[in-house]
């Protein structure tokens, strides 16, 4: 079982990394990375792939970046620059590999950059210079207008994968709603690999989630999977991310998220709330009574 985990943090001086190509200088050709079976960004050959990396020499903020492209991304870094190759191969490409595995057949239209910067001062420093906004959150974000995730690596990968799923989203289910998107990505942020499967794991978000169980503050699974994307950023009372979280790590503990999420999918026209295809794929009628066992389910859940 593979787990993510924190690396220590140290900087380098290449310029320019080549997943699977080992390491070479600034001066170097530009090849691409990719097999068969991690697949190729629809419509966007090696010549674009190499064109985009010279456009982002060129606006590096320092020589301490490395850039490694890991279809469909490229990873931008001022970590050291085999901590960089390494986060591509064993955070990137490992989680794209198993994401694709069991729900996306399409990579985003357009290159995606993930920048990984190195630490807190890094991190809002840069976000500020290359994308003219401070971060809201001290993790990292996907900004679907700058086509980049833009992370704070130094809190982990786990925040990465999470970042991961939301281009996927967009270009495999574009009218997936937030609560569904968010519950996806967050299920992976603290993840492995069981079975050949991606797999997440109990994580920082349950001991907020059992105590509002307890309390009896969550809204009802009809109540979440109606927010509008406005409501589930902006009037969430604390809830929203972990109630969604440990609704897709139920089904996952079930046998049925990936089920879940292709019905979903092909459904959206008829159900966009997911509501109705949840109650099908868990074959429930009453849903105020599963929400009961659900809640059991959670409380008896320990961080791993
Ligand atoms: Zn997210």
């Amino acid at each position: 079982m593979l787990r993510l985990l924190l690396v220590p943090l140290t900087v380098g001086g290449l310029a320019l990394i080549l997943a699977g190509c080992g390491i070479a200088d600034g001066g170097a050709v530009v090849a691409v990375a990719g097999d068969a079976r991690s697949g190729r960004t629809a419509g966007i050959d090696d010549a674009e792939f190499e064109r985009h990396v010279r456009e982002l020499e060129r606006r590096l903020p320092s020589d301490e970046f490395h850039i490694v492209v890991e279809r469909p991304f490229v990873v931008v870094g001022d970590e050291a620059a085999e901590t960089v190759r390494r986060r591509a191969n064993e955070t990137v490409k490992w989680a794209v590999d198993l994401l694709k595995r069991q729900y996306f057949t399409r990579d985003p239209e357009h290159i995606i950059d993930i920048w990984l910067f190195r630490d807190k001062a890094s991190y809002e420093k840069h976000a500020r210079e290359l994308f003219g906004r401070r971060p809201t959150t001290p993790f990292g974000y996907y900004s679907a207008a700058h086509r980049a995730l833009v992370m704070n690596i130094s809190t982990g990968g786990g925040t990465l994968v999470h970042e991961i799923v939301h281009p996927f989203i967009r270009a495999n289910f574009p009218d997936c709603p937030a609560w569904f998107n968010e519950g996806l990505a967050s299920l992976y942020e603290q993840c492995g690999e069981k079975d050949g499967r991606i797999t997440g794991y109990t994580n920082w978000r349950l001991a907020g989630l059992q105590q509002a169980i307890r309390d009896g503050r969550l809204p009802s699974f009809e109540r979440l999977t109606a927010t509008t994307t406005e409501e589930f950023y902006n009037e969430d009372t604390g809830t929203n991310y972990g109630q969604a979280r440990y609704l897709c790590y139920y089904l996952q503990e079930q046998g049925l998220l990936a089920k879940f999420y292709h019905a979903f999918r092909r459904n959206v026209r008829d159900d966009p709330t997911g509501y109705r295809t949840l109650q099908t794929v868990l074959g429930e009628e009453d849903m105020e009574s599963f929400q009961r066992r659900w809640e059991q389910f959670v409380l008896g859940l320990r961080r791993e």
